[in-house]
């Protein structure tokens, strides 16, 4: 059996850092870590080749060596989807499509031949068996929850690690919380499920082995979801091994802001390697917490708390999300406020969609508020559903949001505040590179000559040199994702 595993293309989104990526010379931030463990699960005698299309152009001799090409894909890439359909249907290649886009709208994909949906520990076993009897069916899912401790390493060998900026591994699946607009638990439950440290280790051990070093992202959508197992079971098992093997990697996830409640946990999660988290702040309007029901939110101080989150040794990313029903028509300006006061420089700032699974999509559904699905891209000006506000106000505020917190003045400001408060905890954060090197003399040339707006650049790239030379390599950092962010905003700003 010939298998052709295809990751299909991102456009080019706040989150691609596609614009960022080309001063390291690499091609896609993340690595397509749920096609190889997919790979993984397949029979050791199938042949497997794996085409990631961020990376590399999909040729029409690979699609016709195979048997069957496995789709994986998340709602953003859904354009790619389409296109990567259409040519296996020319070349008469079968096609087998998981992960969160097809379970969510597998009715919008009618050509797609097979559809292993939920969690694959749990369905695709049920296809193989099915394919081995000659009974295939079209739809396979489940509403049980797998075992991820029976998850099988992810076959790193399909990857070329030098196209990637980050490597990813998972934890945990599921989140104790509820949000109104996240389908994270109608996906993977409310009760967390953890994988063993022994498993996180050895796919630590295997990575290494392979010859990454530098950023792995834990992908899990809430890191702390667990916190009991992580204090004690995961992160002390972390901390050794990252010892013993002379801390090759650092660490970034995501994490709900309840981490700023807990300093030893902080203390862990930067002892074991962890320098940014991303957490959903969403609004600092109290209203719009209790309508989303993140009540985990609610009833604290959202930037004190993020400076905690700072001190500890973590950069805090975040999410903001406007288009609520309950928005004031302050809203805007107090966004801004928000996030610059906290020094959070990559702020996520989308209008409020409505996934398929969110509990958020029923009960505007039964609104008769929905008008279209979801396009997986928070920032690209669509909204899936009618809001209360009348939508030119709300696109104008957005807009007044972005042009507040993304114009170069805004941002550079905000990248000092955060500096100045910051001190990077790990040397390979410190550590001048040739590769960090050539990055920097990308950034002299682009940012500090060629654009218009070059004074904010050399004035932080003198302020870090002088007063914190330390922070000098973050510095140039943070000056070339505020390229990223100006490109992708470029209507805007
Ligand atoms: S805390 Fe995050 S992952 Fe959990 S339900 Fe809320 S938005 Fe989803």
């Amino acid at each position: 059996m010939n298998i052709l595993l295809v990751y299909p293309k991102f456009p080019d989104t706040y989150w691609s850092f596609k614009h960022a990526l080309k001063f390291i010379s690499k091609k896609s931030l993340n690595i397509p870590l749920g096609l190889i463990t997919v790979a993984s699960m397949l029979p050791e005698t199938w042949n497997k080749k794996l085409t990631d299309m961020n990376v590399s152009k999909l040729k029409e001799k690979d699609i016709a060596w195979a048997d069957f090409v496995f789709i994986s894909a998340m709602a953003v890439q859904s354009a790619s989807v389409r296109e990567v359909v259409r040519q296996c249907i020319q070349l008469n290649t079968r096609i087998v499509a998981g992960g969160p886009l097809f379970t969510e709208e597998f009715e919008q994909f009618p050509d797609v031949d097979h559809l292993v949906l939920n969690e694959a520990e749990v369905t695709l076993p049920l296809f193989i068996s099915d394919l081995n009897n000659g009974v295939l069916k079209r739809i396979y899912r489940t509403d049980q929850f797998a075992d991820i401790t029976q998850s099988p390493v992810p076959d790193y060998s399909l990857l070329s690690h030098r196209h990637y900026a980050m490597a990813g591994i998972q934890y945990s699946r599921g989140c104790p919380f509820d949000c109104e607009f996240c389908d994270i638990t109608a996906l993977f439950g409310r009760r967390v499920r953890t994988k063993t440290p022994a498993q996180i280790i050895d796919e630590l051990t295997l990575m290494h082995k392979s010859g990454w070093r530098g950023s792995v992202f834990f992908v899990d959508d809430n890191f702390i979801g667990h916190k009991k197992k992580i204090k004690t079971e995961l992160l002390p098992e972390m901390i050794r091994w990252m010892k013993a093997n002379k801390q090759p990697f650092i660490f970034t996830t995501e994490a709900s802001i309840n981490l700023a409640d807990d300093k030893e946990l902080m203390e862990m999660m930067v002892a074991a390697g962890f320098n940014k988290v991303f957490v959903g702040i969403e609004t600092p309007e109290e209203l719009c917490l209790t309508e989303c029901n993140k009540f985990q939110n609610n009833k604290r101080d959202m930037v004190y708390n993020v400076k905690c989150i700072q001190q500890s040794g973590m950069e805090v990313t975040a999410g903001f999300i406007v288009g609520f029903d309950n928005d004031p028509d302050n809203i805007f300006q107090r966004q801004v406020d928000f996030i610059q006061q906290s020094g959070i420089i990559t702020a996520m700032v989308g209008l409020l969609n409505a996934p398929r699974l969110s509990k958020l999509y029923q009960r505007l559904h039964g609104e008769g508020r929905i008008i279209s699905s979801f396009s997986g891209d928070n920032t690209d000006y669509s909204m899936n559903f009618i809001p209360k506000m009348d939508r030119e106000t709300l696109m104008k505020g957005y807009q007044k949001i972005i042009h507040g917190i993304y114009s170069s003045k805004s941002y550079y400001d905000r990248v000092l505040l955060f500096l100045k408060n910051y001190d990077p905890p790990f040397k390979a954060q410190r550590k001048i590179t040739l590769k960090k090197l050539s990055a920097l003399l990308k950034s002299i040339l682009i940012l500090g000559i060629l654009k218009k707006d070059r004074q904010y650049y050399w004035n932080l790239f003198f302020w870090a040199l002088f007063n914190k030379p330390k922070s000098f390599p973050l510095a140039v950092t943070y000056s070339i994702y505020g390229y990223h962010f100006r490109k992708v905003f470029h209507r805007d700003i």
